[in-house]
């Protein structure tokens, strides 16, 4: 490094005389079979500045550079002549030698004494003289070296021809001084390939040493390569320390993490890491998420050591200890009815409730929250869940809450097994769970039940009158016929089950149903499935967290409490959570926010990453194919969590290998400004399905020019969804929202039915345009207006703050309060 440093240097002095390539030639010849040598000179050269600087002291009175080696260079200059005299006489040259070789002996001497020389020269005049004349005398000589060259130099600048021979003639003196001295030169000049330029080199190498010894450019080049070597130095420290200072971090890889926090965990520099993701093929922006298999092989490339974190790390303060035996009570068996459509579900669930509701002493109200419990005649006591269907009891067990303990399968009579008795008896299967057969409709003529049993064989489902081990009745949901024998069987599988859980600790469950409830705010139905669930736990909830602020069963009733296997609704939530989320009471509430905003994180950066996981093949096949997006990303929010879940399944759907849409989000309740922050940044449209935007969130999606399209049709959406997506979209009806009303107050008036006395609050009213009715950012009802009045008059419009008095046709459920949605269809070109 050093050498190849200090080479361009005598390159460039060099390259005054020679070629380019014949320097960077002499300079690998030095650096080779000279480089003690080269460097010896540069000893030499420091130790003949001050012995010129002693020479010429006389002269110059110190050891300032120029002046000195000029005098020095004239007195060499007559040391040429001289050579060239002594060249003319062997003897001479003799002499020469021999004084040459002692030259060399005070060369070698000063080297090791040069400090002290100098300082001796400084101090001592009579010591300078003394070195005056021994300079002169050496100077003769060292034209063996360091003269010569330099004659050569100026020479060469007069009659190159002339200071070639002077060279060759220095050279032939010089020689066998050197030889006697050292090989190393005669090496190197015999390493000179070239014959004929072996006298330049020869030359060359005189003259580096003359540069060198009368310092002029020395002092700088070495000042430079002081300057340098430091520089090379600190760098060599620095690249040294980067490698020795580089902290091996242990980097935290949830299950999706973003490439900019990626970075930012392991200290290093995001684009550095977008770089590395680039050459594994993989094209993310910092702001994309990648999975933690990436991100794994990204840690390690890095020299970072990765660890994996799941939610279990995250959520290690819901980790509880196993219950002790004795710890444990029986508890109420969990049921969830399954079956073909029509084939009874929902009747024998009504027939149970009624069964329980006439023998309980309640009676009359009861609420339906999604899950019940009854208890039987014998006192055994069972909780139904109210979400008859597959698709309830598989999502809510796909998210982790296997909340079922026994299936009641329902097959009619009449029409035996279909379908969906197939497919019913596949998830039951699948979850584990014991089924019982309740063969319905028996009450019906067609009723055939053994034909029944005799299909179920098929399936493998051996009923106890086949000699099998399932068990099985006969009812009648609309008689209430074998309704008890039912409950009593379940009673009997219950207790093989042998079902048991500790109500005396922190509450886990599982969410049966949540919604957004207009007055209430977020509701959920838990099933408590162990522990206690009490009035002022905090508890997370899948991505919520909250605070129960009440409790209310099943009969509408406010509890303090909740145990095992009893189904309640929970208030206190911060956020709408989703059926299927666990529920976990934890001590703090700082722990709830913490798991929840980490869950809400992981969930995000998941869908993110799955969006996200494109490589660069595809994205070139991509960009290819055409200019248009190939992904089409869409937030979704719903009234009700069904509608939710069923236009994300269809949004699922559309698209083919070119395009896909993309969920970004989908929830329940009004579109709310963090929904349009969401689309915003990646550019998606909202669809409002049966909601509104609040307030804050139509300003804001103004602002940010976030479409927010409604729709109360699903397969409108899905219609429309398809054909962005396949960039079909065209010219065609659009609706545009003209204005809202508040209503005021609401009338009734006789002929008419029911008015509303509104204040118009944005935009207009039009008497011809589309009505919705909105309570809470829901749509209520959609339609026409009957009549538009401003005081006593029919107009065709109301402006913004005027009042007025509208009415429904065909709708008579107005509310004080309610929102009046005015919008108007036009034909638009779209841009979903
Ligand atoms: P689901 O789709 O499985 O929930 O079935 P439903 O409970 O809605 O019942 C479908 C139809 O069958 C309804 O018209 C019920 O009145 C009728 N139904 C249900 N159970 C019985 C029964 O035991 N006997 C008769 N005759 N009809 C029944």
């Amino acid at each position: 490094m050093s050498d190849t440093k200090d080479t361009p240097e005598k390159g460039k002095t060099l390259g005054l005389r020679g070629g380019g390539t014949e320097t960077s030639h002499v300079r690998q010849s030095f650096s080779h079979g000279r480089t003690k040598s080269v460097t010896v000179e540069r000893k030499r050269k420091r130790v003949v500045v001050p012995k010129s600087g002693a020479g010429g002291a006389g002269g110059t009175g110190g050891a300032v550079g120029r002046n000195l080696s000029d005098t020095e260079r004239e007195r060499r200059l007559r040391a040429v002549q001289a050579a060239r005299a002594q060249e003319a006489d062997r003897a001479e040259q003799m002499k020469a030698e021999e004084k040459a070789r002692e030259e060399e002996m005070i060369r070698l001497r000063a080297e090791k004494e040069q400090a002290e020389r100098e300082e001796r020269e400084r101090e001592i005049a009579r010591q300078r003289k003394q070195d005056e004349e021994r300079e002169k005398e050496a100077a003769a000589k060292a034209a063996a070296t360091a003269p010569k060259a330099k004659a050569a130099k100026v020479e060469e600048a007069v009659d190159p021809a002339a200071a070639q021979a002077a060279a060759s003639r220095v050279e032939a003196g010089k020689g066998p001084a050197k030889s006697t001295k050292t090989d190393k030169p005669q090496d190197d000049r015999n390493k000179q390939p070239k014959g004929g330029k072996a006298g330049d080199d020869r030359r060359r190498s005189g003259k580096l040493t003359i540069t060198q010894a009368t310092g002029e450019g020395g002092r700088q080049r070495s000042m430079a390569a002081m300057k340098r070597r430091q520089e090379r130095e600190k760098r060599k420290m620095q690249g040294s320390n980067e490698p020795r200072e580089k902290i091996i971090r242990e980097v935290k890889i949830p299950e999706a993490i973003m490439v900019s926090e990626l970075a930012n965990r392991m200290a290093e520099r995001v684009a550095a890491v977008v770089k590395a993701l680039m050459q594994s093929g993989i094209m993310v922006t910092q702001n994309q998420s990648i999975d933690a298999d990436t991100a794994e092989l990204i840690v390690e490339e890095f020299g970072h050591k990765s660890v994996r974190v799941s939610d279990a790390d995250v959520e290690q303060a819901l980790q509880t200890p196993d219950d002790a035996p004795e710890d444990l009570q029986p508890r109420a068996p969990v049921i969830t009815i399954m079956g073909h459509v029509d084939h009874g579900k929902t009747s024998l669930l009504d027939a149970i409730r009624k069964t329980n509701v006439v023998s309980g002493e309640a009676g009359g109200i009861t609420q339906h929250i999604g899950a019940y419990q009854i208890t039987t005649d014998g006192g055994a006591k069972l909780t139904f869940l109210d979400t008859p269907g597959h698709a309830a009891f598989t999502s809510m067990r796909a998210r982790g809450a296997q909340v079922t303990d026994i299936v009641i399968l329902v097959v009619a009579a009449d029409d035996s097994v279909m379908p969906q008795t197939i497919e019913a008896i596949h998830h039951a299967k699948a979850a584990e769970v014991p089924i019982i057969v309740a063969i319905n409709k028996i009450d019906k003529p067609g009723a055939d039940p053994n034909k029944v049993r005799t299909e179920l064989l098929q399936h493998e489902i051996v009923v106890e009158k086949m000699s099998g081990d399932v068990l099985d009745v006969e009812v009648s949901a609309l008689s209430g016929t074998g309704i008890d024998t039912l409950l009593e069987n379940i009673a009997l599988q219950s207790e093989l089950l042998e079902l048991k859980a500790n109500p005396d600790r922190p509450a886990e469950g599982a969410v049966i149903e949540a919604q957004l409830d207009v007055g209430r705010g977020p509701v959920a139905t838990v099933l408590v499935q162990n522990g206690t669930l009490k009035r002022g736990d905090i508890f997370v909830v899948g991505e919520q967290w909250g605070k129960v602020r009440a409790l209310i069963n099943d009969q509408g009733e406010r509890v303090e409490e909740a145990g095992p296997s009893v189904p309640v609704e929970v208030l206190g939530l911060n956020g709408t959570p989703e059926a299927g989320d666990v529920l976990n009471v934890v001590q703090e509430e700082a722990k709830a926010r913490e798991i929840a905003s980490y869950r809400a994180q992981a969930a995000k950066d998941k869908r993110a990453a799955a969006g996200a996981a494109t490589t660069l093949d595809q994205l070139l096949a991509q960009k290819k194919a055409s200019e248009s997006t190939t992904e089409l990303p869409i937030v979704v929010k719903a009234d009700v969590q069904g509608s939710a879940e069923a236009i994300v399944q269809a949004m699922e759907k559309v698209g083919n290998e070119e395009v896909r849409v993309r969920v970004l989000h989908s929830g329940v309740g009004a579109i709310t400004e963090s929904d349009v922050t969401l689309a915003e940044a990646s550019g998606a449209p909202i669809i409002g399905f049966n909601v509104r935007a609040n307030a804050p969130a139509r300003e804001s999606a103004n602002q940010k020019s976030v479409e927010i399209r409604y729709y109360s049709i699903i397969y409108d959406l899905v219609d429309d969804i398809r054909a962005a997506a396949s960039g079909l979209l065209s010219a065609e009806i659009k609706e545009t929202f003209i204005g809202y009303a508040s209503i005021k107050e609401v009338f009734k008036v006789s002929g008419v039915g029911k008015v509303a006395g509104c204040v118009v609050t944005e935009g207009v009213a039009r008497r011809s345009a589309g009505v919705r009715l909105l309570r809470d950012n829901v749509v209520i009802h959609e339609g026409k207006l009957k009549t538009l009045k401003r005081f006593k008059d029919e107009v065709a419009q109301v402006q913004g703050g005027q009042e007025c008095g509208m009415a429904f046709e065909n709708y008579e459920d107005i509310r004080e309060g309610d929102v009046i949605e005015i919008f108007e269809t036009e034909e638009i070109e779209r841009t979903l």
